[in-house]
């Protein structure tokens, strides 16, 4: 299938020749004709699989069709949630390039920056608004934004939202919507929570799945390697030192152990920096550009801070700690081997993590190699690992996750 076969204006076939984009990724050729078809659409899809075009072509179009049947009106007719800034700003400069040739203007407003710049643009007139719950919540209090207008609403990452504290914020936001409008709602995965929410708004939506919630990207190689904790910064350096891995993003749980390892590599001289909540925006920014552009080898994040992280053929993903929540580690290897570019993601699991990779086992229904071969190889290796050695369901429900505050 191509691009034209979905029926798409010559603006945006224009814009995707010039991103030289082939053909419609798999939820692209699903949810295109969905959105134009203007229904409800319900898609179960992670970051990496093309969703963010398979919403912004049809909203562009959708709103492309009606400025060109005379609507020129000011007002703000699409608007999509993401649950951080990074990801708004992301899918801002994705709206921007696929919609270059259509006239249509948009906008990320995002909190953790002042609002004066975006209050200005927003005052200019904005046809496609991505924001952030509690930035769009503040400019629509003070009346520099009318939701009256909104004809087609996008939740994006609906599950990080909720993960994120998000729920009060997204439910005053939909009381302010009109009820008759489109709605397509994306999540990464399906729980309980988020199916609940999803019967709350769509009507009668149409759904898509593209990635099952426990299946890890195909492209993806995955390695375990178990070694203390008090280790895991020698062997982190050994990888980078000794091994073709030129260029890696780090995850860690916590802001403060981000910044202590960025010490510790710097101090190797490794090229590295860190995102985490308490960097500003435009550190944050800096940081995953000069990433980008390939200024600093290494990228330390909490998941907070990587939220949204798109960065074209990222090889190599490192969970330095393992993630609290066994989604979270899917979310974090669907950022290597996108778009079919292959990509590893490696795990340092300590002894008291192995409850953690259980969990993880289990979600992705498949083991994870191990690396045996290392100088910093654990003495105590405990095979029951494995995925058939399960875990009740209780423990995994009833682990905490670190706060926010520290990530
Ligand atoms: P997303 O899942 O929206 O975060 O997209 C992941 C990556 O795939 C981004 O870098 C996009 O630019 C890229 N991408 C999206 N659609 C296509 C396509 N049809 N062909 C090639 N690359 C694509």
């Amino acid at each position: 299938m191509e691009f034209k076969d979905l029926k798409l204006v010559a603006p945006l076939l224009k814009a995707l020749q010039q991103q030289d984009y082939k053909q419609p990724t798999s939820i692209q050729q699903q949810a295109i004709p969905i959105a134009l078809a203007n229904k409800d659409l319900l898609a179960c899809a992670q970051t990496g699989t093309g969703k963010t075009a398979a919403f912004a072509l049809p909203v562009l179009q959708l709103l492309f069709n009606d400025k060109n049947s005379g609507n020129t009106s000011k007002h703000t007719k699409a608007l999509i949630l993401t649950p951080t800034r990074e990801l708004a700003i992301q899918v801002e400069e994705s709206f921007k390039s696929y919609g270059i040739y259509t006239g249509l203007q948009c906008l990320a407003v995002y909190g953790g920056v002042s609002q004066y710049h975006q209050v200005k643009k927003l005052q200019q007139g904005v046809d496609i608004l991505i924001a952030t719950p509690g930035r769009l919540l503040d400019l629509v209090v003070q009346r520099y934004i009318s939701l009256q207008h909104i004809k087609t609403l996008v939740l994006d990452e609906a599950d990080r939202m909720l993960d994120m504290g998000f729920i009060n914020d997204v439910r005053k936001i939909l009381a302010r919507l009109p009820q008759k409008k489109q709605t397509l709602f994306f999540s990464a995965t399906m729980p309980p929570d988020i199916i609940h929410l999803s019967q709350s708004i769509l009507n009668n939506p149409e759904k898509i799945e593209i990635t099952p919630i426990a299946t890890t990207a195909e492209t993806v190689d995955q390695e375990v390697y178990f070694v203390e904790k008090s280790d895991k910064r020698s062997l982190l350096i050994h990888l980078l030192k000794n091994s073709s891995i030129d260029s890696a993003l780090v995850f860690t749980e916590t802001k403060f152990g981000a910044d202590k390892l960025c010490a510790a590599l710097r101090r190797e001289n490794i090229k590295v920096q860190a995102i985490h909540g308490d960097k500003t925006q435009a550190e944050r920014q800096k940081a995953l550009n000069n990433f980008k552009n390939k200024h600093i080898d290494v990228l330390i994040a909490t998941d907070i801070a990587s939220r949204g992280i798109d960065i074209e053929s990222l090889p190599y993903v490192i969970n330095f700690e393992l993630p609290n929540i066994p989604e979270t580690y899917v979310h974090r290897i669907g950022r290597t081997g996108r778009a079919g570019v292959s990509g590893k993601a490696i795990s340092f699991c300590g002894m008291e993590e192995k409850m953690l990779l259980r969990d993880i086992h289990k979600l992705i229904a498949k083991p994870i190699p191990v690396i045996k071969d290392h100088p910093f190889r654990m003495e105590q290796l405990d095979v029951s690992t494995q995925p058939q050695a399960m875990m009740p369901f209780r423990s995994m429900s009833k682990r905490k996750g670190r706060t926010f505050s520290q990530r």
